[in-house]
């Protein structure tokens, strides 16, 4: 049964569990209706698992498997890791729970080891073909011909036949020509449409936007009227971190910068609740508890967990690795409208702490859609105003901001219905 439920949705709810397993592609698929998201495309890594392929006598895998093991645990703690520690040995035993249901529930797992698979070759699919490099979204909207730079949206447009005329339907394309950075980029119509840039073609969900720009133009996002504001603000910041592999992915930035965004202006006048991912340095947290959080105006309700397991269930690295958890956190709080009073929230679902996601990461950083579990607990009217920060995705009736947020959309990523 549940299974079945997880076929349709891609989302299994574990028996006796605060834990989920999300298939991100099947979530995502609900938002398009004439293309599909490519399962090979989004699971480029965590299938062909570089463990088993290992060739248990070269001697750079253990030199690799040697660093871990002494990344493990420091043994002389300094304040901050003593703090990272003691929170780790908290969710420690709540992440075992959540990865033993999966473990425990092998028809799932079946399907896991092939959620890679698309059904079919790409040539039968007819998917898109696009060129291999990615365009820099970042690098184009910071030149000063940005402002010239256009997008084309190709709308499909259907003509039911005249009663002399033939029997099938027809179909011509209406375009429309607008400007790529610093404007609201909309589809408001109810099926997928392609979008061309530069050669290269995009796929816009039904009824989404997107605002590309850089982090100085973010007001422009603001509504007049708040109760035009958004009721789910969805944040995954850039944060800095010493990775060489970030680096060259995305541009990052100091955390002191997150203070500058304008959550509240942001706020429906319902209220909104704000889901904030953050990494595990302790660092950040203390900024997030002490100094972020406060400053939007948000009060912090919960933390969840994305625990990344690998094709076959396992873990993607040990769950005690000091530096590298196998796990990250979704801290959430909300954001008082102005139409809220004291009691407006306790109205609310309470949002259950500690709740854990499981699923297999995609490209890197890229998060699971979860707003869609988050929204039994968000305040105001049906359907809410969602909105994600500093987004690389687009989502059905969502708004995406960020420097690149067509980033996945590419029509690589993508097969044809
Ligand atoms: N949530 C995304 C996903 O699941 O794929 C990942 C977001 S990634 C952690 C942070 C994003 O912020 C990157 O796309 C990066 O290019 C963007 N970014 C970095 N600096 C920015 C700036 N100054 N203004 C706007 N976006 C920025």
């Amino acid at each position: 049964m549940e299974v079945s439920m997880f076929l349709k949705s891609g989302i299994y709810h574990f028996e006796n569990s605060n834990a989920v397993f999300i298939d991100p592609v099947r979530v995502l698929n609900r938002s398009y209706n004439r293309f599909r998201v490519s399962s090979s495309a989004y699971y480029s890594r965590f299938f062909e698992s570089k463990y088993s392929k290992e060739d248990p006598t070269d001697s750079s895998h253990s030199r690799k498997r040697k660093r871990k093991q002494k990344q493990k645990r420091p043994l002389a703690l300094n304040d901050r890791e003593r703090i990272a520690d003691q929170r780790h040995q908290e969710v420690r035993p709540l992440l075992l729970k959540a990865h033993e249901a999966l473990l425990g529930a092998t028809d799932l797992l079946a399907i896991i080891r092939n959620l890679r698979s698309d059904g079919c070759s790409s040539e039968d699919c007819g998917d898109l073909v696009s060129p291999s490099t990615e365009q820099s979204f970042v690098e184009l909207g910071s030149v000063w011909q940005a402002p010239l730079y256009e997008i084309t949206l190709n709308f499909p447009q259907f003509c039911e036949p005249t009663q002399d005329g033939g029997s099938s339907v027809v179909q011509f394309i209406e375009q429309r020509v607008v400007q790529m950075f610093n404007n609201l980029v909309v589809n408001e119509a109810s099926k997928d449409v392609e979008a061309e840039f530069l050669n290269r073609r995009y796929i816009i969900p039904r009824k989404s936007c997107f605002y590309m720009s850089d982090l100085g133009q973010i007001h422009n996002l603001i509504p007049a009227e708040s109760d035009c504001g958004f009721n789910l603000i969805l944040v995954d910041p850039p944060w800095e971190n010493s990775s060489a592999h970030q680096k060259l992915k995305y541009p990052t930035l100091p955390s002191r910068y997150f203070l500058s965004l304008p959550i509240k202006q942001l706020t429906h006048t319902d209220g909104a609740l704000v889901a904030l991912w953050v990494t595990n340095r302790e660092k950040l947290r203390g900024f997030v508890e002490k100094e972020l959080f406060p400053s939007w105006g948000v009060k912090y309700m919960a933390t969840l967990y994305w625990l990344k397991v690998k094709a076959d269930g396992l873990l993607i690295s040990e769950l005690d690795l000091f530096h590298h958890r196998p796990y990250e956190c979704l801290l959430v709080g909300y954001c008082h409208g102005k139409a809220m009073d004291s009691e407006s929230l306790s109205g609310l679902k309470p949002i259950p702490d500690n709740q854990v996601f499981i699923s297999v990461p995609g490209d890197y950083s890229r998060k699971p859609p979860i707003g869609e579990l988050l929204l039994e607990y968000v305040p105001g009217f049906r359907p809410a105003h969602c909105i994600e920060l500093f987004s690389r995705e687009m989502i059905s009736g969502w708004t995406s901001w960020g420097n690149e947020p067509l980033y996945f959309q590419e029509s690589r990523n993508f097969l044809k219905r």
